[in-house]
């Protein structure tokens, strides 16, 4: 299965694609984790979009179509997770296309419902592990040791972009360039809404809930 992960930042869509990716021996193809390492380490790409990361907005769609087209060969015939990615009507016309071509196709939309004051919460209460990507909440999910990651010690910080004046910035990318995929993969009878709210675990099992109902 192909699934996409869609919503508002800060809803838990990384932490929930992590979840089901090693539930069901899935790959995650994490846009935004791509595109913070590709950054740090200074590459050609990553000097490109690292200014669209810092303003919160959209990175051009080829940059992100290149990174997508090899993600997509090198995964061929495996489940796969796209969290983060479509996040605009372009984006999710050309991961059709490029689906088609290999034979495949989305098989659902997932998109994460989450009320705004909760989201602004979650994202300012947010840590992650700059060695392996691991996400924390300071009041719902800490580390067992304060600034220290429970997988591989890594050192936690504060993800620039979740400063109040950039995640303003991105809740209005996502309202106006995001949302439209509701639509348009309702079209495709695809879309399926999950509420984001309480713990990750009550969030895990409505996700498993609509992965199953696949294949019952
Ligand atoms: P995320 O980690 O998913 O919250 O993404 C962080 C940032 O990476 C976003 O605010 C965008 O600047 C950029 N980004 C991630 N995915 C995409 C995408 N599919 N298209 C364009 N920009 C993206």
């Amino acid at each position: 299965m192909r699934v996409v992960f869609f919503g508002p930042p800060g809803v838990g869509k990384g932490s929930q694609a992590e979840l089901v990716a090693k539930a069901m021996d899935y790959n995650i193809l994490s846009m935004g984790d791509i595109l913070r390492e590709e950054i740090r380490a200074k590459s050609t790409i990553g000097v490109k979009v690292e200014n669209f990361l810092q303003r919160g907005s959209l990175v051009p769609d080829e940059l992100i179509l290149e990174v997508v087209d090899d993600f997509l060969l090198e995964n061929r015939g495996k489940g796969v997770i796209f969290d983060g990615f479509p996040r605009n009507l372009h984006q999710a016309i050309a991961l059709e296309q490029a689906l088609s071509r290999l034979n495949e196709a989305v098989s659902f939309a997932i998109g994460f419902v989450l009320e705004r004051d909760e989201i602004v919460k979650r994202l300012t209460q947010r840590r992650y592990c700059n060695r392996c990507n691991a996400i924390y909440n300071l009041t719902s999910g800490p580390s067992i040791k304060p600034g220290v990651c429970d997988e591989c010690g890594g050192e936690l910080t504060i993800r620039g972009d979740d400063r109040e004046s950039v995640i303003v910035e991105r809740l209005k990318v996502y309202e106006s360039q995001t949302k439209p995929l509701i639509e348009y993969y309702s079209g495709l009878g695809i879309y399926r809404p999950v509420d984001a709210g309480g713990s990750k675990q009550e969030v895990y099992s409505r996700v498993m809930g609509v992965l199953d109902a696949h294949h019952a």
